[in-house]
């Protein structure tokens, strides 16, 4: 038995404006990563199965290690066209927002949404979600959004409706926002919803190797270029830590989504706890914070005290605005202030081995 995370009445409310609602508009976040686009196009084909006209709007494009998910092609972004984004997102009746917490994380799209008159219904695993919806299912217990929207999908009642082009999606979210359900995804429940979606005919070996074994050449050679030699490795405080400018990028060639990943790498070194990676994105004119963790050290409360970030306990982000080394400096700076904490889950970061 699947132990659905959502009860009849947490989806009465989205189960009547189905009744009524024709149009819908799917957002996700900026930088949108493999849960983004899985969950945002598995709605949006169970919507249109159910004879809704539905669309997924982002704020910037997607990974191009995703363009094979079905329906992707149908995907729009904000940045190629913001007139024609706008016009669907004043004139839908219902808007889901799927993957993030708080609408400063939609960039630009954020204006049209606060300003449509539309419901507005948030499915996310963030912690803390913001106000600016009519609905909020928040779980951040659940290994990602396309997990949540698997339990949607069944507390509507269309566990047996999943279509396989749904099922790819959902799993493909599952599986980047759990490194192939290696952390973040030790439940039961979790097992028996992939394996409903294997029973539907799911290909899992197939979407992994689309997903992870689909790099060029240059982007190989870049990891290679990381670990060598830009990877700092800070034992006494069990951090690590990774800087690429845009001038490192652009030598290899870099295409968005190449650095994914990057950040994980750190932890498979014995004493490491924490890392960061920063690059710098010279397009936006800021630097990208990602932070990973283990165990209770909690990296979001990192980003949040030192970069007004935020995100899980053990993978979160931000945003920096400053030079790559004004980044550097406030992250040591950080550690050195993290370095007096008396909390344990923080205190374990500096105990002498
Ligand atoms: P990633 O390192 O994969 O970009 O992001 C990891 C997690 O950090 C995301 O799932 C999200 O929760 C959080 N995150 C990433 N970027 C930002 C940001 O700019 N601001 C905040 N508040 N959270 C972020
Ligand atoms: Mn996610």
């Amino acid at each position: 038995m699947i132990e659905n995370i959502f009860s009849g009445s947490d989806v009465a409310e989205f189960r009547v404006w189905m009744e009524w609602a024709d149009r819908y508009v799917i957002l996700t976040h900026i930088g949108p990563d493999g849960d983004a686009i899985g969950s945002s196009l598995a709605l949006c084909h169970y919507l249109k199965g159910k004879g809704k006209d539905a669309v997924v709007i982002i704020p910037d494009s997607a990974p191009d290690f995703l363009s094979w998910l079905p329906g992707f092609t149908d995907i729009r972004v904000y940045a190629d066209d913001p007139a024609g984004a706008e016009e669907l997102v004043y004139k839908a009746d219902v808007i889901c927002c799927l993957d993030f917490n708080v609408v400063g994380r939609i960039g630009k799209v954020a204006a049209s949404f606060l300003y449509s008159k539309a419901k507005k219904f948030l499915l996310d695993h963030h912690l803390y979600p913001g106000a600016n919806f009519d609905v909020i299912l928040s779980h951040p217990e659940a290994s990602s959004t396309s997990e949540m929207v698997f339990h949607l999908i069944c507390a509507l009642g269309g566990y047996r409706e999943i279509t396989l082009d749904v099922a790819r999606c959902i799993y493909t979210g599952i599986m980047t926002d759990t490194g192939a359900l290696s952390y973040n995804s030790n439940s039961y429940s979790l097992f028996m919803a992939v394996a409903h979606l294997l029973e539907i005919g799911v290909d899992k070996d197939e979407i992994y190797r689309k997903v992870y074994y689909n790099y060029s050449e240059s982007r190989l050679r870049l990891q290679g270029y990381v670990l060598n030699e830009k990877m700092k490795v800070f034992p006494e405080f069990s951090t690590s830590l990774i800087t690429l400018s845009d001038q490192e990028l652009q030598r290899f060639s870099y295409r968005k989504g190449d650095t994914e990943g990057f950040v994980n790498m750190p932890l498979q070194i014995n004493g490491v706890y924490m890392s960061a990676f920063f690059r710098e994105d010279r397009e936006a004119g800021l630097i990208k914070l990602s932070f990973r963790s283990v165990g209770d050290v909690p990296c979001n409360r990192f980003a949040t005290d030192f970069f007004n970030g935020g995100g899980h306990l053990n993978a979160a982000g931000g945003e920096f605005h400053g030079t790559l080394d004004e980044a550097v400096q406030k992250f040591m700076k950080g550690l050195d202030e993290w370095s007096k904490s008396t909390e344990e889950c923080i205190k374990q970061l500096f105990i002498k081995k």
